[in-house]
């Protein structure tokens, strides 16, 4: 399976077309969806504009840096006249009236957007069990979860659906499904990109980011999608606008820090190992390991899961049965509301309004949702701290390789537990990247990097040295 750059340049070079190219991915998602679940839909205008683009580089338009290369959204976010459902019942028959920003982007740098991929429900979960439409499939092993809530998209990357895909990370939803499949998986800093036209989640948390077997490739993508966005105020103006001539293959001096609060007691042994022999090959390599502290971390989880519900719950509240979506009419306004509302939320994401609702009542809103913010603050001031001393920050992904289908469902604390190496970066606003590092059990293990905000490159440059060191990225499942 090609990357995405390999690909961008058989079509420059007229080597193949968009058009075949597009063809066989959609043949790999024919032969292997039904099974896997990882994609909703897929887009019925895909092989045209495929067309669209090979007409045009014959015509000797340059077709732009993924001139050619299907890639595929998380059904969070926006294609004009596409279904948009966000793994929710209430967005079931919802059909896009604009595309988001990241859409307009990826068209005008030619790729060909080829299928919407599956989530949990408003992207609330860990595993992507909580869609509506049903789990999706972990191809290494289709007994187990692919992580999530992004984990169609992590899937479709694995599986070759696509080389690139798109997800978006409020806790974790796309390093977390990247590492339980063995693919690459960045989120950006906060600001970097724009969430227009991305159904929101905890706005103060929620990034776009792409998943790719190659850190070349995430690279290009991000390149693609970030920027100033006059209908997301929160995009920064300026941010680094080219990620410059990829990548000294190089880490001679680079200072990598280890927080020691991230190797607790309780994560699998394994897995602790795994992450360790990765980290191993940047002291080989002349990086300067330094042990550092995070102190404020073994708060980050309980405070996100404060902050997270409590900015979910405002957000969710434009579901209200009547403007748009499932609708269930009862007979007065407010039943009408209790009914919409009831009976299209899963169970995941009624637990989080309430939760939400609770912690920002009045009496409670200081107790928790104030609190969580000041714990907030400290985590970010440990990470400042941190990287005075250090270039980027190395952690596991995830405590463990991916599980059983089922076994956490049913426990959401467990399953809260699977973000808790994840969930520091968005409460801190810093970018954060899972490469692959190794198997346990023939299951993948991610090595999560983390770096000062703004500075991807740095996530970059000791991605893609890893890689050019190793070969866990190239297995496939
Ligand atoms: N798993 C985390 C949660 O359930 C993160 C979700 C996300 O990043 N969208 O909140």
């Amino acid at each position: 399976m090609d990357t995405a750059i390999e690909m961008a340049r058989d079509v420059r070079e007229g080597k193949r077309s968009s058009e075949e190219i597009v063809q066989e991915c959609l043949d790999r998602i024919e032969g292997g969806n039904e099974k896997l679940n990882a994609l909703l839909g897929t887009f019925d205008d895909a092989l045209e504009r495929a067309r669209g683009i090979d007409e045009r580089r014959t015509a000797g338009e340059d077709v732009g840096p993924l001139g050619g290369v299907p890639v595929i959204l998380k059904d969070n976010m926006l294609v004009k006249g596409e279904r948009c459902t966000a793994g929710s019942r209430i967005l079931e028959n919802y059909d896009a009236p604009y595309d988001a920003t990241v859409t307009k982007r990826l068209r005008a740098a030619g790729a060909v957007l080829i299928g919407r991929s599956n989530c949990d429900e408003f992207a609330m979960g860990s595993s992507t069990e909580n869609s509506h439409y049903g789990p999706t499939r972990n191809p290494w092993d289709t007994d187990r979860v692919p992580g999530g809530s992004s984990g169609g998209s992590a899937v479709a990357v694995a599986t070759g659906f696509a080389p690139l895909a798109f997800g978006s990370d409020t806790g974790g939803s796309i390093r977390q499904p990247a590492s339980l499949c063995g693919v690459v998986g960045l989120k950006p800093t906060y600001g970097r990109v724009s969430r227009h036209g991305l159904v929101a989640l905890a706005s103060s948390l929620d990034q776009i980011g792409p998943f790719a077997r190659t850190v070349e490739d995430a690279a290009l993508a991000l390149e693609v999608i970030q920027g100033d966005d006059p209908l997301d105020a929160t995009t920064v103006a300026g941010a680094d606008a080219s990620i410059p001539e990829l990548l000294e293959r190089d880490v001679k001096g680079m200072r990598v820090g280890v927080p020691k609060e991230y190797f607790l007691e309780g994560m699998d042994e394994d897995v602790r190992r795994t992450v360790m022999d990765a980290i191993a090959v940047y002291e080989k390599a002349g990086a300067n390991i330094v042990e550092i502290s995070l102190p404020n971390a073994p708060y980050a989880l309980a405070s996100y899961y404060v902050v997270m519900p409590s900015e979910a719950c405002s957000n969710l509240g434009r579901f209200d049965g009547i403007r748009f979506g499932y609708s269930s009419e009862g007979s007065t306004l407010l039943e009408t509301y209790e009914r919409s509302r009831g009976e299209g939320f899963g169970p995941e994401v009624r637990r989080r309004i309430m939760l939400g609702t609770f912690a920002l009542s009045k009496g409670y809103a200081d107790a928790f949702y104030r609190k969580a913010l000041k714990a907030r603050t400290l985590i970010k001031r440990d990470f400042d701290d941190a990287f005075k001393d250090v270039d980027v920050i190395a952690t596991p992904t995830s405590p463990s390789v991916a599980w059983p289908i089922g076994e956490k469902f049913n426990d959401p604390l467990a399953m809260y537990l699977a973000d808790i190496y994840t969930v520091s970066a968005n409460m801190a606003t810093i970018p954060g990247m899972s490469i692959p590092c190794g198997f346990v059990n023939e299951l993948p293990v991610g090595l999560q990097l983390l770096g000062r905000t703004f500075d991807e490159y740095a996530l970059f440059r000791a991605g893609a040295y890893y890689q050019s060191v190793t070969d866990w990225h190239t297995r496939t499942p």
